[in-house]
């Protein structure tokens, strides 16, 4: 198998599958990975493309989990150092190692020396984190820096009482769209069926257990049913719509709140990514990431009320945060004109109607609450370990005996390279052959069915809006040339229902 990611749904109509995973988030990624390097044989149905809404806008930081030993939560500490080895380990070109920066004003937990203790900490329950690393993707153990060692990194940090600094390191996926094709890729190649643009919409049983799922291709607007005895929805903020079209809505799997992370119009202010709070009591933690020459700033948490269906912040949402970082950062003057793009999402709240996020995925058994067999829902709450609670999710639907696992194996295939957002420009002005045959190589091989999805979720040549409507323009130009010579259809620029 070649790991290709094939869209053929009608083909695809005519297998008999172990499982559908709905939904093709980093966790029905995840799933569809998992059960596949398990010997199974899975077929993801995502309806807009790969990875395209809670997944996409994740502000790329593989976590160590730090903070939870704040709240002495080994368990959760634990699993995301052992997730974040695993992520260097597997994809060492795609997430590397991110050192982190906190200014230390000598208050509460923030003192120097219980800084320099919890790194301490961190480094003894940590020690295989560097395990089967490549030695550029190792993590050294973090340390305390001087006053004027925190200036030197970041000179723009609010010296009024600083007492120090926090060095640390985490691990980052600055393409974290590659992060999710790639996979795609690994599970394909294990026999897994991907299909981008295909919608889950109704549940097929076979007297109470399940038969498989009802799908539109949205492509053609074709019906198709697609037969498997297990069903797992992994479908993010929209896990409860379809639990609902399924079986019947059950609130405790995601009640919402609103996340977002800025894009600013500003040159990074350090090499490290900087965690930083407004000076006032209870307020949040903000990283400042250097990302691609810019700045990638959050995340910030609003609450939402129960049910309520995914909608961007507003203007008066986001200026709020901009005015916590322009409190935390003297000097940035922040406006909403530097703001590039809003990255957000609906996460899971803790509760209903609060802003603080969930601490722990949610997997819902229907058959257990009186739905069908076979049917399964999960709510994930960190990109970083998903691959863990897929893991935890097929262990228990095999301990059901609805499917049986395999030792978990299958080589992952090389990796593809994608030339840069320089580089594929001199290419589309002066070798336009050399990147036509790139890009019907992205569209066919890795199913990008939009010019957003090949700028925005197979490379990065959209990732900064101001270049976004001129690489549009250069692909539909380069496309319509190709079509007038016969040897590619148009790509069409946005998908409407
Ligand atoms: C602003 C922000 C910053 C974050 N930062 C980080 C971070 O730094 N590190 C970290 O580890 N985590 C981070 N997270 C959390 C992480 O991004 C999420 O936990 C994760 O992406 C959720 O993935 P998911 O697959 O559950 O959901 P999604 O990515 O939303 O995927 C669900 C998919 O289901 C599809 N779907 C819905 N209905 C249907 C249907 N009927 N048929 C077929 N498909 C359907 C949707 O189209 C969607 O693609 C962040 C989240 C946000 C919002």
């Amino acid at each position: 198998m070649n790991g290709m990611i094939d869209r053929d749904p009608i083909v695809a109509s005519r297998a008999q599958y172990d499982l559908v995973v709905v939904g093709g988030g980093i966790y029905g990624v995840m799933l569809t990975l998992e059960s596949a390097r398990r010997g199974l044989r899975p077929l993801l149905l995502e309806r807009d493309d790969y990875g395209a809404a809670t997944s996409w806008n994740s502000l790329r930081i593989i976590h160590g989990g730090l903070r939870y030993l704040q709240k002495a939560d080994l368990a959760r500490f634990r699993e995301s150092i052992a997730e974040r080895q695993w992520w260097l380990r597997e994809f060492p070109d795609l997430v590397e190692p991110l050192t982190c920066l906190m200014p230390l004003y000598g208050r509460g937990l923030k003192r120097p020396a219980i800084f320099r203790l919890a790194l301490a900490i961190n480094a003894w329950l940590s020690p295989t984190r560097n395990q089967n690393l490549r030695p550029d993707r190792c993590l050294p153990p973090g340390r305390v820096v001087t006053p004027v060692e925190v200036v030197e990194l970041f000179p723009q940090v609010d010296r009024a009482g600083l007492r120090g600094g926090g060095v640390w390191y985490d691990a980052i996926a600055p393409d974290l769209q590659r992060l999710i094709i790639e996979c795609l890729h690994w599970a394909c190649a294990c026999g897994a069926t991907c299909l981008n643009y295909v919608r889950a919409e109704r549940l097929l049983r076979a007297g109470d257990g399940v038969a498989g799922v009802e799908a539109a291709d949205r492509i053609d607007n074709r019906k198709l049913a697609f037969c498997a005895p297990v069903v797992i929805t992994a479908a993010g903020p929209w896990c409860r719509e379809v639990a609902a079209a399924f079986d019947r809505d059950y609130p405790q799997l995601f009640r919402p709140s609103v996340a977002f992370n800025v894009l600013l119009n500003r040159e990074p202010l350090s090499s490290a990514a900087l965690a930083v709070a407004p000076r006032r009591k209870g307020a949040g933690m903000y990283f400042v990431v250097p990302w691609k020459g810019r700045i990638l700033a959050g995340t910030y948490h609003a609450p939402r009320p129960d049910g309520a269906a995914p909608e961007p912040p507003d203007n008066e949402l986001v200026g709020r945060y901009l005015e916590d970082l322009n409190a935390a950062i003297p000097g940035m003057d922040l406006a909403l004109k530097d703001v590039l793009r809003v990255h957000w999402g609906y996460l899971p709240a803790a509760r209903a109607g609060l802003a603080r996020q969930a601490d722990r995925p949610v997997v819902m058994d229907h058959a257990v609450q009186g739905g069908p067999r076979g049917l399964f829902s999960v709510s994930g709450v960190k990109f970083t370990t998903a691959r863990r609670v897929a893991g935890q999710v097929l262990e228990s639907i095999a301990a059901r005996r609805l499917i049986r696992l395999a030792e978990s194996n299958g080589e992952r295939p090389t990796g593809r390279t994608v030339p840069t957002l320089s580089a594929i420009r001199q290419w589309l002005r002066e070798s336009p052959d050399q990147a036509q045959r790139f890009i019907a190589q992205l569209r066919k091989e890795e199913s990008a069915i939009t010019v957003e999805d090949l700028l925005l979720r197979r490379t990065d040549w959209g990732m900064d809006p101001r270049q976004m409507s001129e690489m549009e323009r250069m692909i539909e130009a380069l496309t319509r040339l190709a079509c007038s010579r016969g040897q590619e259809r148009s790509v069409p620029c946005s998908y409407s229902e």
